[in-house]
Parts: structure tokens; C-alpha cells; sequence
């Protein structure tokens, strides 16, 4: 193989990028990003780059890296590659092996590596200023200049992890926060209705009112154009200086269509992160990998290693068998998953208290350990993650 293009240059993409140049491969290499910047790790975006001027202006890094840099100079001197950043792949031309960007240039390559990632779902209609979704470095400096103008009244739409994180961030800027979620509890497909209803408590304990169970039919602006009111679909009016929309995100293949690439709910792999199309692998929020795709961090690192293995093999020859994991900073509180749980799943509380918003939870599935939760109990959460992934577990604890 003399060339490979990843498509998508941020986490997954990075990865990538390493895995090859790791794997011995050295031949030549392009990554093309649509965003302006060098990859960056998106996880602070709803957190402490909100929270922390520090971390938002760079000022954190003692190296002196552009904010929330996931690399430096001398990597990117040698991983060798030709970055092609604000630039958009609109078409994928798998006979001729052609990525058409929207420069007009078309590369052509031996192998490609999809890693574009997801794009946040929008409210249907118009989105007045002072309306925001979250998924980019420039989405979240416009939400913190914001947020910066003075106390304001913050209605969050949806209450999944990044809705209850900027939720969480809000509040300790001092703004008043609700958050509508459309179901009537969230996180519920995640977590289980039970251990669901225990971290919804964070909200209460910080004055966030949750209002479950309800739509939103549209915003309202004023004259200008600026967000005034978040109307429900129960009737109900909330008024808003500043709207935040986390009501989840689509996988980016959007410029695949017709590529004659398999696409529902992503990009779909085999257990290898390998296409049905020779040289071609996914990898990230936008890889359906064996019938499931992760919205995490660690799996769109972990995949990397292995789609490059299966790239430069030629053929699946590797499979991804890592153990689904996440977390999610709210109100000071971090909660930890790992697993795969299953709807009937019974989770036990094994060590701690949800009264003092510190526990450890197994789910359990005949008599098996399925998942792991933990609430501000990172050590023991580690020592359970790491029992789970052994291909043997079998134990209840
Ligand atoms: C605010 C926020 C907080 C998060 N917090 C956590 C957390 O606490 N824990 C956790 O486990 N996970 C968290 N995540 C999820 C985690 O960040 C993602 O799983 C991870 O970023 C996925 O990496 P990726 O490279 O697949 O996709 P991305 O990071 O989205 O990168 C894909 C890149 O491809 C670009 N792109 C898309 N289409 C094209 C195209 N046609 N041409 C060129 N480039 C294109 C995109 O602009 C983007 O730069 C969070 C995500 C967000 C947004």
C-alpha cells in the first residue's frame, strides 16, 4: 500500500494516523478535517473549557498547544502526513478509489480510513442567536463567550450526558438552568430506569429543575433575531437568554451516499472495523463496528489499532473486542460505565450510597456480572472494568 487518506482528522483520525506510522507503515499519508484546527479532544468542550478560562484560552498547557490540543509539533513532524484541514470530503468514489473534496481536489488512494465522526441533531426550524448545539471547539468558544455576558436563565434540551453536563457547567457559572428531556426519565437506555433515576438526582441537589416528559415545539426570538423562549409542547413557556440543544447526534456519512458503502446508523463494519470494500475501514463515532456503534472516547482510540492492522493486512485479520466504556463529569460527580448491559439487566448497589452520591453498581444477568456503574468511586470502578474484560468473568460479587 503507497498511499492511505483518513478522512476525518480529529480523535479517531489521530489515531489512525499513529496506528499506521506505529505499524510500520510509510508510505504516504494524507488526513483531510473539515474544522480549521489540528486535532483536539472534544470530552472538556462541555466541561471545564466552559468552566475554566484557563483551559479555554490554552493558558493551561505548559507546553503552550492551541487549547485542548491532542498533539504538538513534533508529532505532527513525525507522523509525516500532509494535513488538509478545513476541508470537506463531499464525495467518495470507491471503483476509482476517489475522495473528492470541496476544493475541487480529487486524491486518489490505496486504502482510506473513515473517521468523520457525528454532527449534533438539530431542532427542526430556525435557530435564533443565542441558540447552540455542542460538538466543536469553535461551537463551544461561541457558547462560552456567551455564557461570559452575565447571569443569565439557561434552558437545556435534553438531558442526556452532554445536556447534563453543560447543564452541570452553567450551574457552577451561576446561571439558572432547567433542562427539558422528552422521555420521562433520561439516560434510561443507557443506564436502566433505576440507576437512571439516581443520577437524575444530581440535577435537584444543584437547583436544576428537570422537567421530563415534554417536547419542545419551537424558540422564540425577539425582533433581533435572539433567542427569548423555549415553547413546550405541554403549552408550557420558558423563558431563555440562552438555549443548549443535546438531543443527540447522526453519524457523519452524509457525503457517502451512493457510495455503495453499507450505511444505517453509520458506516457498517465487521468485527475488523473493515468495510465490505476492500481497503476501506471505519473507525470512531461514525463506524458501526459488528452491529453496534460507541459514542466514546476510548473506543474510537481503540479501534484505530486495529482497522490499520486489518488495512495493511489486506483482509480482516484482527478483531475489535474491547469492553464499551464512557464516563461524564456533572456537578463535581463522575460516573463511570463499562459493559454491556441489556433492558432486564438488574443492577445492585455492591459499595456506597446514592444518598451520598457515591456508589458502585454491578448489573447482573444469570447470575453474571454484565456491566459496571460507578458514582465517584473511580478506584473500585477501575479494578470491576478491568475484571469485566477478561474473556472469562463470571463472577456476582
Ligand atoms: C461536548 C462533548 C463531550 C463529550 N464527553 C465525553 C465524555 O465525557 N466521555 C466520553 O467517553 N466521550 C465523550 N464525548 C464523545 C467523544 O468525544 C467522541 O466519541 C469522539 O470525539 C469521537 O471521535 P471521532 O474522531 O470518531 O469523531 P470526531 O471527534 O467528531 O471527529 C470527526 C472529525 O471529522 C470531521 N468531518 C466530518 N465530516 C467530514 C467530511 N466530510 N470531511 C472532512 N472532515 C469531516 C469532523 O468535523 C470532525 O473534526 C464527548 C463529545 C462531545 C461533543
Amino acid at each position: 500500500m503507497k498511499s492511505v487518506t483518513v478522512i476525518g482528522a480529529c480523535l479517531a483520525g489521530l489515531y489512525a494516523a499513529r496506528a499506521l506510522r506505529a505499524q510500520g507503515y510509510d508510505g504516504r499519508l494524507t488526513l483531510v478535517g473539515d474544522e480549521p484546527h489540528l486535532p483536539y479532544d472534544r470530552p472538556p468542550l462541555s466541561k471545564e473549557f466552559l468552566t475554566d478560562p484557563a483551559t479555554a484560552d490554552g493558558s493551561a498547557d505548559p507546553a503552550g498547544e492551541a487549547p485542548l490540543a491532542l498533539t504538538d509539533a513534533e508529532e505532527i513532524a513525525g507522523l509525516d502526513a500532509e494535513w488538509l484541514l478545513g476541508t470537506r470530503a463531499t464525495r467518495l468514489d470507491t471503483r476509482h478509489r476517489a475522495v473528492h473534496l470541496d476544493t475541487g481536489r480529487v486524491l486518489t488512494t490505496d486504502g482510506i480510513v473513515l473517521a468523520t465522526g457525528a454532527a449534533p441533531r438539530r431542532l427542526p426550524g430556525p435557530a435564533p442567536a443565542g441558540s447552540y448545539t455542542l460538538r466543536t471547539l469553535d461551537d463551544a468558544g461561541a457558547l462560552r463567550a456567551d455564557l461570559a455576558r452575565g447571569p443569565a436563565r439557561v434552558v437545556v434540551i435534553g438531558g442526556g450526558f452532554i445536556g447534563a453536563e453543560v447543564a452541570a457547567s452553567c450551574t457552577a457559572l451561576g446561571h439558572q438552568v432547567t433542562v427539558v428531556e422528552a422521555a420521562p426519565l433520561p439516560l434510561v437506555p443507557q443506564l436502566g430506569e433505576k440507576m437512571a433515576e439516581l443520577c437524575a438526582r444530581l440535577h435537584g441537589d444543584h437547583g436544576v429543575a428537570l422537567l421530563t416528559g415534554t417536547g419542545v415545539r419551537e424558540l422564540r426570538a425577539d425582533g433581533d433575531g435572539r433567542v427569548t423562549a423555549v415553547e413546550l409542547t405541554d403549552g408550557r413557556l420558558l423563558t431563555a437568554d440562552i438555549v443548549v440543544t443535546g438531543i443527540g447526534v447522526r453519524p457523519a456519512t452524509d457525503w457517502l451516499a451512493g457510495s455503495g458503502l453499507p450505511l444505517a446508523d453509520g458506516v457498517r463494519c465487521d468485527a475488523g472495523c473493515a468495510t465490505p470494500i476492500p481497503a476501506i475501514v471505519a473507525v470512531g463515532d461514525v463506524a458501526q463496528v459488528a452491529g453496534a456503534r460507541a459514542e466514546h472516547w476510548t473506543s474510537a482510540t481503540e479501534q484505530a489499532a486495529t482497522a490499520v492492522h486489518n488495512l495493511l493486512a489486506g483482509r480482516t485479520v484482527r478483531t475489535h473486542r474491547a469492553l464499551p466504556y464512557f464516563w461524564s463529569d456533572q456537578y463535581g460527580v463522575r460516573i463511570q460505565f463499562a459493559g454491556h448491559r441489556a433492558p432486564g439487566d438488574v443492577p445492585r448497589i455492591v459499595e456506597g450510597s446514592p444518598d451520598d452520591r457515591s456508589f458502585l453498581a454491578r448489573y447482573e444477568r444469570d447470575g453474571r456480572t454484565s456491566a459496571v456503574l460507578a458514582l465517584n468511586r473511580p478506584r473500585p470502578f477501575m479494578r470491576l472494568r478491568r475484571e469485566l474484560a477478561r474473556p472469562s468473568h463470571a463472577t456476582t460479587g
